[in-house]
């Protein structure tokens, strides 16, 4: 009987990208075997900005049919939607009332993201969302949660606002470690490594690559990637970042280290080593495109989400039941 929990999610918004796939799904998938596992399609997280509702609804069959075509099982994974538990909704009405203004201001992700809306009025759920966030992972009594760089901080924030309630009302939940592989952890966008690799690129989307890019257009984004002059395959984040970049994806995906790339390529250019890295995310690209074809089936998926939900909401009600009890409420 497997006794740790583990859980992630992804936001249903635009297409999955190579950055998802190896900062949180293939960890995910590597280790379903070794736990309780729950995958989640984070559609709440979604309309923390303004979505198109019959877009929101495709992009959330699009998410689950990718996360099947990327290796994930629904025998041994609980996959659903996390609008379909509404214990998701109540608890982090919960954690957010546990969380200090500061706290959520200092957050990077907010600190980014609001400068681009500073215009038209920064939106509250870009604020708040850490928190729905918070209770995603604590509803599950989840040990470990595999995602990105990007996401550390969130994740302190959850032990934190866990250990807080903890202490304020007794012990209710347990307290979750957050998983971020040493390698691929910030997938780069290819025409500036000097940021992530996003699902929205601003303008023609040639830094990113999309799970569902086609093969040939993928590749042209690899071989046309950034790099720098000092031509000489190595890992060297800080001087070398778009080269250290496609040595990270390269090694995620293969599972050779950086060592052994770096002797390999010797003495030899930049062009060559873009092509074995263009060769291997074209084979990644082909097999999980066709894996897709097969999975996508609303029915098939309608069912996954349906008895994922069942299973997630018995073990999300009996969370909020502790909590609520906790607090005095019921
Ligand atoms: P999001 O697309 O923001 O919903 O992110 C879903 C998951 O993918 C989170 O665990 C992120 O940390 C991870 N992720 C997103 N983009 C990247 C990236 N460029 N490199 C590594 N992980 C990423």
């Amino acid at each position: 009987m497997k006794e740790k929990v583990m859980l992630t999610g992804v936001r249903p918004s635009g297409n999955l990208t190579l950055g998802n796939y190896l900062g949180a799904i293939k960890n995910f998938v590597d280790r379903q075997d070794a736990y309780n596992s729950y995958i989640f399609i984070a559609d709440l997280h979604a309309i923390t900005s303004p979505q198109n509702p019959q877009k929101l609804k495709e992009a959330v069959y699009n998410c689950v049919a990718m996360y099947l075509a990327c290796g994930i099982y629904p025998s041994k994974t609980i996959v659903f939607k996390q609008s379909d538990v509404l214990e998701h909704g109540t608890l982090g009405f919960i954690m957010t009332f546990q969380t200090k203004m500061g706290e959520l201001s200092r957050m990077t992700q907010f600190k980014y993201k609001s400068l681009a809306q500073s215009k038209a009025g920064v939106d509250t759920g870009l604020f708040v969302y850490p928190t729905l966030m918070v209770a995603d992972i604590l509803l599950y009594n989840t040990s470990i949660v595999p995602v990105g760089k990007d996401q550390q901080q969130h994740m302190e924030l959850t032990r934190d606002l866990a250990e807080r309630f903890n202490k304020r009302y007794g012990n209710t939940f347990l307290l979750p470690d957050v998983y971020i592989a040493p390698v691929g952890n910030k997938i780069l966008n290819l025409q500036n490594p000097l940021e992530k690799m996003n699902k929205s690129d601003n303008g023609d989307n040639k830094g990113t690559i999309f799970l569902m890019d086609d093969v040939e257009i993928a590749k042209k984004k690899i071989m046309s990637a950034k790099t720098d002059s000092i031509a000489r395959v190595h890992f060297d984040e800080e001087n070398q970042p778009g080269i250290s970049n496609l040595m990270s994806i390269l090694s995620k995906i293969t599972g050779e280290s950086f060592e052994s790339i770096e002797n390999r390529y010797k003495g030899k250019g930049y062009g060559e080593f873009k092509r074995e890295v263009a060769e291997v995310v074209g084979n990644l690209l082909k097999e999980i495109q066709a894996r897709y074809e097969k999975f996508n089936d609303k029915k098939l998926l309608d069912k996954i989400l349906y008895d994922g939900a069942c299973k997630a909401q018995i073990v999300a009600s009996e969370t909020l039941k502790r909590a609520t009890k906790a607090l005095g409420l019921n």
